[in-house]
């Protein structure tokens, strides 16, 4: 079992102070999702905890198995295990999927494969995320419509098989039968090995991939958290019921 443990996170960007206080412990074998109005700083974590460079953290620790890797760049935290989906999904232009997907790889001891076995591996999982193999030679991501950047997410989510993927609002501006797909996706990885924390504004995605825990955020903290049915309330009552609930003035 591993542990991304998050602690007192402050974080800015720009000067602006986004993220107040975050406290959470993630672990393997788990589903977390993350909920919560726009602009409450879902996105802000999810690019704290891969370390994107323009965020500023303020104060506190993110420790993976007791490691502090706030100090570590993007691609060692991907060589520990963390993987981020990206919500906006950025064209590639001039590197192909097959070529992007090979040399991420090659930085993952565990995921190093002769390419023939590689190749085999990605039409696999393309074809489970309803993409043609024509998708191995195309520039990453350019010209791919909102659906096929979010099914590519997950084709390099299987490919590199990540310890805790974090999946920021995945599920945006997919129709039933993506949302299916990349929910089988998420499930297959499912086991000891294997976090996934679902960044959602939804609860659709969360009918087919059943978290352990929810979290809500408001305004850069981390305002409750719960089991699956703190999702439901909050489908019924909306995030007024949230103000009202914890006394937070409009
Ligand atoms: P969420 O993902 O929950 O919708 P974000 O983390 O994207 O929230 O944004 C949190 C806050 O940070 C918002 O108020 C947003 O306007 C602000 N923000 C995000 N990116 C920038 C930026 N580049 N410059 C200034 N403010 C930003
Ligand atoms: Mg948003
Ligand atoms: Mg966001």
């Amino acid at each position: 079992m591993a542990e991304l443990r998050i602690e007192g996170l402050r974080a800015e960007i720009e000067g602006k102070p986004i993220l107040q206080g975050v406290d959470l412990v993630l672990r393997t074998g788990k589903v977390h999702a993350l909920m919560g109005p726009n602009g409450s700083g879902k996105s802000t974590l999810a690019h704290v905890i891969m370390g994107h460079p323009s965020y500023t953290v303020t104060g506190g620790r993110i420790l993976l198995d007791g490691e502090d890797i706030l100090e570590l760049p993007p691609e060692e935290r991907a060589v520990r295990g963390l993987f981020l989906g990206f919500q906006y999904p950025a064209e590639v232009s001039g590197l192909t999927t097959g070529k992007f997907v090979k040399r991420v790889l090659e930085k993952h001891p565990a995921r190093n494969m002769p390419v023939t076995q590689m190749i085999k591996e990605l039409k696999d999982a393309l074809t489970r995320m309803g993409l043609s193999q024509e998708f191995i030679n195309r520039s990453l991501n350019e010209g791919f419509s909102g659906g096929e950047k979010k099914r590519m997410e997950i084709v390099q989510m299987l490919m590199i098989r990540p310890r805790f993927a974090v999946l920021d609002e995945i599920d945006s501006g997919l129709d039933i039968d993506a949302l299916k797909d990349v929910a089988e996706g998420i499930n297959s990885l499912r086991g000891p090995e294997f976090c996934a924390f679902v960044i959602t504004h939804y609860q659709r995605i969360l009918e087919h991939v059943h978290p352990d825990f929810v979290h809500i955020m408001y305004r850069g903290r981390i305002l409750t958290s719960g089991g699956r049915d703190l999702v439901e309330t909050l489908e019924a009552k909306g995030y007024e019921w949230l103000r009202k609930e914890f006394g937070i003035e409009e």
